[in-house]
């Protein structure tokens, strides 16, 4: 997935002496039954560890490694499984515990695969797990076989605590996630949903910053934009070079993206949007604060100012307004002396979930509104869209309290502005959250973020996220 970043910058926070972590509330939610911690960061790192020794680089993928790891570990303890796959090179595995049936089931997910590496740029060797002043290198040690041993550490210790469950609590090893979800998600929705079928899922997707070497905010992705590809397609007439056309398709076409690149669709908000402006805002430092509480405004010229802001200085926050707009390919012409009697431009527009694609369509037109150019959807790359998850939900109430009771900090519901395999699972229904442990703001743009050619995670962080990990699925599924 990509990684969170707000666009804060370090400065703006170091400066904000005296934030409240927010964080103060009593907490009523249920104390989980005690594992043995320095027993369970053991055996975390062991499998943390091993799973990030097999070598899952998709492509090839071969995820069959990980699934057959993980089913032993599981078979140890008496948890049953099955490996499944439309390819079993690649296959995902599906555990489950069973509850009582009192509520729907809870999954808990996290992919097998990682991106493939450059080798030659990692200090230490991607596939080898090195320990190194307090960290966890390695591919994937972020990206997502932290989830993936979270989720394990989870079930085992629900089983061997005998917890009695009032859902059942399914984990899936997922494989494909990084660009081939038909082997991944796309299988499972389709052959194997009742496997999988849940009230609520926990997955990639969130996370945890830290600034200066302390806790921020917790992020809990609870929806995504969906990725909507259109293109430009202008048609003039051919001709000699050496006699410029008034209809030269080129022309007509650089027109056309032009005004797309001037232009900025309306700003709506949704539950989750709004909420985590309003947040942010409340635990920012004032300077930027009074940018998040802005672009809330019912005055157009004070959200406008901000909106111009974002777009300046966090254009991540600026796309999260909006359905945005990009025009990333342009092609035409083939020889210096032949005028093309055709041009194309790709956009990739990512929608706001509750966006009506025909609609939006039709804007696009009058914006470039120009008869010779056509403006249609690509089909590309296209996801499902779904509902978002709940935020007065008991998953998303026990992710908060999660945050505070283990992080001692606010929590932000997000919506992601890129894709994720939760687009899927929300289309059946399936109320998801991205979750996932603390990583310092600093790493990403020094080079240790996921996809990055040093990923990396704090050894004390993985072992917090574990204890997170199990203090939400305790209060979600065991039985009061
Ligand atoms: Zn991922």
């Amino acid at each position: 997935m990509e990684p969170q970043v707000t666009g804060m910058t370090k400065r703006r926070w170091l400066v904000a002496a005296g934030i409240a972590a927010a964080a103060a509330a009593a907490l009523s939610a249920q104390a989980p039954a005690q594992p043995d911690w320095p027993k369970v960061e053991e055996e975390t790192m062991r499998h943390y560890q091993a799973v990030l020794r097999l070598d899952t680089r998709n492509p090839p993928g071969n995820e069959h490694i990980v699934a057959e790891y993980v089913k032993k570990v599981l078979d140890a303890d008496g948890i049953p499984s099955q490996i499944v796959g439309s390819d079993m090179n690649r296959p995902n595995l599906i555990a489950r515990l069973k509850g009582n049936g009192r509520k729907r089931p809870l999954l808990i997910m996290g992919h097998s695969d990682v991106v493939t590496v450059d080798d030659a740029k990692w200090k230490f060797p991607p596939f080898s797990a090195t320990r190194d002043g307090g960290y966890v290198y390695g591919r994937g040690t972020v990206d997502d076989k932290d989830n993936l041993t979270g989720s394990l550490m989870t079930m085992l210790l629900l089983k061997r605590l005998k917890v009695p469950l009032d859902r059942d609590v399914i984990f899936v090893s997922e494989s494909g996630e990084e660009g081939s979800t038909g082997v991944g998600i796309g299988y499972l929705v389709k052959e194997h949903f009742a496997d999988i079928d849940a009230e609520y899922c926990l997955a990639e997707g969130g996370g945890v910053t830290r600034i200066g070497g302390g806790v921020k905010y917790a992020t809990v992705q609870t929806l995504e934009k969906m990725p909507r590809g259109i293109e430009l397609v202008a048609h003039g007439i051919s001709g000699h070079g050496s006699v410029p056309l008034k209809s030269n398709a080129i022309v007509h076409l650089a027109g056309a993206v032009a005004k797309i690149g001037d232009w900025r669709p309306e700003i709506r908000f949704n539950e989750t949007t709004g909420t985590y402006f309003r947040k942010l805002a409340s635990i920012s430092p004032p300077e930027v604060a009074k940018y998040y509480r802005d672009v809330l405004s019912t005055d157009p010229k004070v959200q406008k100012a901000a909106d111009d802001w974002l777009f300046e200085n966090e254009p991540r926050h600026s796309s999260m307004l909006r359905t945005s707009v990009s025009p990333n390919i342009f092609t035409g012409g083939y020889r210096s002396n032949v005028i093309p009697s055709e041009a194309k431009a790709t956009l990739d527009v990512r929608a706001l979930p509750d966006e009506n694609p025909a609609k939006f369509l039709e804007q696009v037109k009058r914006v470039v509104n120009d008869p010779a150019v056509d403006v249609r959807f690509t089909g590309q790359n296209e996801r499902p869209a779904g509902p978002d998850a709940r935020l007065d939900s008991e998953a998303y109430k026990a992710l908060e309290a999660a945050g505070t009771r283990i992080y001692n900090t606010a929590t932000l519901p997000t919506m992601s502005t890129g894709a994720t395999d939760m687009a899927q699972l929300r289309a059946k229904g399936v109320q998801c959250f991205g979750i996932g442990p603390a990583t310092d703001m600093e790493d990403g743009p020094k080079g240790f973020g996921a996809h990055s050619d040093q990923e990396r995670l704090l050894e004390s962080e993985l072992h917090r996220f574990v204890r997170f990990n199990y203090d939400v699925v305790f209060n979600l599924a065991s039985s009061r």
